[in-house]
């Protein structure tokens, strides 16, 4: 048995890194090929597929204002000194019903009218801070700008506002006109995007700060000090798009970014690298079977090695041909019964037994009948034991047979017995005359004395009655007679 656990903990160990391993292996694999498939397929896909819905959804305003700049009853109605400003009302009232816009605004230079879908709403002063945007605008290097904010309609409200410059034909600048979309529209559309691809999705400006962003964004508001982005962010607002990898806060971030023109802006889509939850769920499947594999492994090793352990433990304790214990196993029972009658102080007899002429019989009748006349003397004297008694084989032809709580007188009825049985029963062997007899050698334990002393007193009267003719039954009595008592006769 001591050989058995080591084997199992081995055995549990080789079976639990081993599963642990693979397990993890293809965990890490899973999750590396995910994240380069999310890094080089997906994330671009994204970007291409909202850049394409921003063209359709956000483009839309400044093709509006781009038309309006170029209407020609714009211009003329100006060229002719804004004359009647309700069709200028009018016109803007038109746009704004037609494009489903927040507002729609002509600022004239020359008058610095502020023509709104609801009337003239002032003039622009340069320097009011809240028509900075109309001076500003004419400074302007591109035909337009889009700018979040107030309006100036309804203070209340964050508009983007497209503003685009308007010229005469002989390119006259004529002032700004153009839309305003509310911010929760656009706001609105960004979250539409973010819950459909699963991602973070905002505008930076050309100096990297965020323009717009859904209500969740979770990032710093200019890419240019946020950890992580402020180390790439001049590679990103110097390239019209790419590909980056960055980590804050001991999170792993994927982006892809795309200069949108007609914004000005750039589009970022960004992805939080984390663990799929299928690939977390794989591993822990795997895992739990790996667990239930190693369990039923560990059961099934346990019981066939108790199996084989007890199997090989009888071989090895019992003698195969008669069955009785061997000489190995008897030994350790034989001391533990003479200590039990030595501290009981219970008498305890020893008895060795040996076939006559038995090589004789082997060499008339062969060895095969010499087996099976070994086996029926086992099962004779096996068949008079109790069962606290114990049988051995303990030489080729020899049998030691310990009867405890028995004194010598017993002991020598059962031993006579034994012996009456052997010569009745085996006179005739698979039909041969075979006369088979054993003589018997008995020994009382004196409990002052060693094993070694009672066996070799058992063993003197075998002797003493081999050599007096065999067929009996002789007792040595320490006590009454420390020489081997007279043999008690078969007759
Ligand atoms: P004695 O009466 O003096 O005991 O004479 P014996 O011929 O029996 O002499 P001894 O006890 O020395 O001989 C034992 C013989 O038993 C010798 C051996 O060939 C035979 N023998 C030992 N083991 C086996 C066995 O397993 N099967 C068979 N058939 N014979 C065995
Ligand atoms: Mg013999």
């Amino acid at each position: 048995m001591s050989k058995k656990p080591p084997f199992l903990i081995i055995t549990t160990m080789m079976l639990v890194l081993g599963f642990t391993a693979t397990s993890l292996v293809s965990y890490f694999v899973a999750n590396n090929s995910l994240n380069q498939h999310i890094r080089t397929n997906t994330l671009p896909l994204t970007s291409d597929n909202i850049y394409s819905e921003i063209q359709r959804d956000m483009l839309q305003p400044v093709l509006v204002a781009s038309l309006m700049a170029q209407d020609t009853f714009v211009q003329d109605w100006v060229l002719k000194g804004e004359q009647d400003s309700t069709q200028m009302v009018r016109y803007l009232q038109a746009i704004q019903q037609r494009y489903k816009t927040v507002t729609a605004f002509f600022v004239s230079e020359n008058s610095r009218n502020y023509y709104h879908s609801t009337g003239v709403l002032k003039q622009v002063e340069p320097d009011n801070p809240q028509d900075q945007w109309y001076f500003d605008i004419k400074k302007l290097p591109s035909d337009f700008e889009i700018n979040l904010d107030t309006d100036t309609a309804n203070i209340n409200m964050t508009t983007l506002f497209v503003n685009h410059k308007i010229h005469d034909k002989y390119n006259n600048y004529l002032g700004a006109i153009g839309v305003g979309l509310a911010s929760e529209t656009i706001i609105e559309l960004i979250e539409t995007y973010q819950s459909r691809y699963g991602r973070q999705i905002y505008f930076i400006n050309r100096l990297g700060q965020v323009t717009l962003k859904g209500q969740d964004f979770s990032a710093g508001e200019d890419i240019r000090q946020t950890n992580g982005l402020k180390e790439i962010a001049t590679r990103i607002l110097t390239s019209p798009s790419g590909s980056y990898e960055y980590s804050n806060n001991g999170q792993q971030y994927f982006i892809k970014t795309r200069f949108v023109p007609e914004l000005n802006w750039y589009l970022i889509v960004e992805h939080q690298q984390k663990t799929e939850q299928e690939v977390q769920n794989a591993l822990w499947i795997n895992l739990a079977l790996s667990l239930l594999v190693t369990v039923i492994v560990l059961l099934l090793v346990h019981f066939s090695l108790g199996r084989y352990q007890r199997r090989l433990e009888q071989m090895a304790s019992t003698d195969l041909l008669t069955g009785t214990a061997s000489r190995h196993a008897f030994e350790a029972t034989f001391s533990k019964m003479l200590s039990f009658s030595q501290r009981n102080q219970h008498p305890l007899t020893t008895v060795l037994v040996d076939i006559d002429q038995f090589k004789q019989l082997n060499d008339n009748y062969g060895h095969l009948l010499g087996d099976h006349v070994l086996r029926k003397v086992a099962e004779i004297l096996t068949d008079d034991l109790r069962h606290s008694d114990t049988i051995c084989r303990w030489g080729g032809d020899e049998f030691l047979i310990i009867l405890p709580e028995c004194d010598i007188q017993h002991a020598r009825i059962i031993a006579e017995d034994m012996r009456r049985q052997v010569e009745q029963s085996l006179q005739i062997v698979d039909g041969q005359h075979t006369n088979v007899t054993a003589s018997f050698g008995l020994a009382e334990y004196d409990h002052h004395e060693s094993s070694e002393n009672l066996f070799k007193r058992t063993d003197e009267a075998l002797y003493q009655t081999k050599s007096q003719g065999r067929n009996r039954v002789t007792d040595n009595h320490i006590q009454s007679n420390p020489k081997v008592k007279e043999a008690v006769h078969a007759d």
